[in-house]
């Protein structure tokens, strides 16, 4: 099997084929073409295992498709800076607009945050209009703020300072349309139960879940059903 056959974008398939990737993983070849079907995902695979092109790859199409249907001229596609300037020009005081991502990745640690941002940047080298950004525990609040204030597409955090600034209202969630939590079992161990629950119910129903953990027993078992609809269970 080839990454042609999974039925990805062009764009994408030019960054894999830079990045040296040939064939799919195993994790890949399940969760891929499923994902882009649009359905949730609970899958039990360890570290190694391709787990973050399994889930950024279908992301990634799916983005770039709603952004070539978008178009480039409407208005709802100027960042907030943009926004500012012409609220500026039409003699108003600007307003604060939040961020408002369309994709969320849930990391337990800023480690695994970072590395799932370096990849995306990797597989979206050629996807012009999708940009990644990491929020994470530690990270000066003015640097957030400005990376923030791009609008990004995709948001890459650990749960702590992501309900920061969901609280202070830097963040909306309202068009958010994927949601991913990457190693959810060692969320939960690490104590984010409460932060996970939080920010998941700040996003649409309507969203698509992706949850990805070294086991699907127990706790992490239980939200898992509780956060996702019919799910495609995939075990590596
Ligand atoms: P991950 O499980 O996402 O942490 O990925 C583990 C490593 O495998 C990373 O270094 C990836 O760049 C690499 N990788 C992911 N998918 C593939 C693939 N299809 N072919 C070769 N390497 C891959």
């Amino acid at each position: 099997m080839s990454f042609e056959t999974l039925g990805l974008h062009p764009s994408i398939l030019r960054a894999i084929a830079e990045t040296g990737y040939t064939t799919p993983t195993a994790v890949q070849q399940q969760a891929i073409p499923a994902a882009i079907e649009g359905r949730d995902l609970l899958v039990s695979s360890q570290t190694g295992s391709g787990k973050t092109a399994a889930f950024m790859l279908p992301a990634l199409h799916k983005l770039a498709a709603a952004a070539a249907a978008e178009g480039t001229a409407a208005p709802s596609n100027r960042t907030p800076n943009q926004e500012r300037q012409a609220a500026r020009a039409r003699g108003e005081r600007p307003r604060f607009q939040a961020a408002k991502p369309k994709m969320l990745v849930l990391t337990p640690t800023r480690e695994l945050a970072l590395q799932v941002t370096t990849a995306t940047d990797k597989y979206s080298a050629y996807s012009r209009r999708l940009k990644a950004v990491s929020i994470l525990g530690g990270m000066p609040y003015p640097k957030q703020m400005q990376l923030l204030s791009r609008n990004p597409e995709i948001l890459v955090a650990t749960p702590g300072r992501l309900i920061d600034h969901m609280e202070s209202g830097k963040i909306n969630f309202s068009e958010l349309q994927i949601l991913v939590l990457d190693e959810a079992d060692r969320m939960l161990d690490m104590g984010f139960i409460e932060d996970i629950e939080k920010i998941v119910a700040a996003t649409p129903e309507t969203r698509q879940t992706m949850l990805f953990s070294a086991t699907l027993d127990g706790v992490v078992g239980n939200m898992a059903r509780r956060i996702t609809t019919e799910p495609l269970v995939i075990q590596i």
